[in-house]
């Protein structure tokens, strides 16, 4: 999927204008992308359609940036798709008792045994595994195999075939044994039926979970979300866990279960190990399926903080030779207001060599700016004129000394030489560069 996802907005990527043209054929491409992941073809539909409705919307196409605007677009609505914020278990009752359902083979117990891990590592949680497999005796051994490597207790009663009251023991086990989580594991059966959905509907109604969670392979696709439709009838589950997304697994099962069922994607299983569980972030995966990691979030900071109006008028100056040290101040301000300074250094001009013996920290501007501060307006726009004693004045009244008066100067001089040196056809390129 990210393969052919990058192709179709490569097109968009890095290219100054796009036609009506490119943005449908982009659209079509991210479509088929998605069909490719087996999300349903009404959701991959609507999904397009609303990045077309929002591009058209924002006037993508005459934006100084179509190509990144709408990369942000498109992930931007994957997001949303796949649940837009982070959601957490709920783990408020005494003791919090959490219901696994799925499929067999789905990763039940396996992940039941990553969340006790992660939830023990917390400190505060003391967990207890329960195996409710009445029909594998080989599933009850693995929960067991499972609780040893972890250092977790296992509660089970290998001759009990009551899946409901050996649910309810180790609640009551929990209960005088100190543990405030208790994990309820449960047998699956290999595609949906009666006496599964029934046996799991009266686990659930008899021991009231605070969440109920539903596993799901990730690289069962199209079905995952039939089974997902399923398991929601029956039990109005809480939430997703989406396993095996390890290798090249598809994301399709997350970009159409949230549409689906209208429940969050909670965890995602990323291997056989106990430490291979994550906490599902919407905005991550969309990233992964665009893979475009954190560059779009740098592009967005740029973009809300970069007024490009100014980079336009920003652009004719430097073409005109009239980049002065007021010019230099906006760029510095402009600079300071999306944070991380060793990041975005390099989207002003010449300003990567100019800060090359300069510690990059919040206050690297500081003497700078109050050097600046201290010229007349006349001697910002035009700095040859600043002679020996106009230094002594502004080194007096920034605190700072001539020295660095003239360092300042000096390398404000590099600095212009630099520009003037990509002008012409080098200044649109670096226009381009300052902005990505
Ligand atoms: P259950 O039948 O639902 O309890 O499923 P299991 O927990 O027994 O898992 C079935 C198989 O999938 C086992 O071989 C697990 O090791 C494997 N498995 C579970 N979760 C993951 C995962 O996130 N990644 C990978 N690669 N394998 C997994
Ligand atoms: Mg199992």
């Amino acid at each position: 999927l990210s393969e052919k996802l990058d192709k179709a907005l490569h097109v968009l990527k890095g290219h100054g204008s796009i036609t009506e043209v490119n943005v449908a054929e982009t659209l079509k491409e991210v479509r088929r992308a998605l069909l490719d992941a087996d999300v349903n073809f009404k959701i991959a539909k609507e999904f397009t359609n609303r990045v077309k409705e929002k591009a058209l919307g924002q006037n993508v196409l005459t934006s100084l940036q179509p190509g990144q605007l709408m990369v942000k677009l498109v992930k931007d609505e994957l997001t949303e798709l796949m649940g837009g914020d982070v959601e957490g278990l709920n783990l408020t009752g005494t003791p919090s008792i959490i219901l696994m359902s799925g499929l067999q083979g789905s990763g039940k117990t396996t992940f039941s045994g990553k969340l006790a891990n992660y939830l023990k590592n917390k400190k505060t949680k003391k967990p207890l595994l329960v195996a409710c497999d009445v029909y594998r005796p080989a599933a009850v051994d693995q929960l067991h195999v499972v609780g040893d490597q972890i250092k977790v207790e296992v509660f089970s009663d290998k001759g009990n075939t009551d899946p409901v009251a050996i649910a309810q023991a180790g609640i009551a086990h929990a209960k005088a044994n100190g543990h405030n989580v208790v994990i309820i594991d449960t047998a699956g059966r290999l595609a949906v039926d009666e006496a599964m959905m029934t046996e799991i509907s009266n686990i659930h109604k008899a021991i009231q979970p605070q969440e109920t969670l539903f596993v799901v392979d990730s690289m069962t696709g199209q079905d995952a979300v039939n089974t997902a439709k399923a398991f929601n009838d029956v039990l109005n589950f809480d939430g997703v866990i989406l396993t095996k997304l390890d290798g090249d697994t598809r994301g399709g099962a997350a970009i159409s279960i949230k549409s689906v069922v209208n429940k969050p994607i909670k965890f995602i299983g990323t291997g056989e190990k106990m430490e291979a569980i994550d906490v599902f972030y919407p905005s991550r995966m969309a990233d992964r399926i665009l893979g475009m990691g954190d560059v779009v979030s740098l592009v967005e900071r740029a973009q809300e903080q970069f007024d490009e109006e100014e980079a336009r008028k920003l652009q004719k100056k430097i073409a005109k030779n009239q980049f002065g040290f007021d010019d230099f101040l906006k760029q510095i301000q402009q600079i300071k207001k999306m944070g991380n300074m060793k990041d975005l250094i390099g989207m002003i001009p010449g300003a990567g060599k100019m800060m090359k013996n300069i510690d990059i920290d919040d206050d690297a501007f500081k003497g700078i700016e109050a050097i600046i501060h201290s010229m007349t307006p006349q001697e910002r726009t035009n700095p040859s004129i600043i002679n020996a004693s106009r230094k002594k004045r502004i080194g007096k009244g920034s605190g700072t000394s001539v020295q660095e008066v003239n360092q300042l100067l000096k390398q404000f001089n590099q600095m212009s030489k630099m520009m003037k040196m990509m002008q012409g056809g080098g200044g649109k390129r670096m226009m381009n560069a300052m902005k990505n």
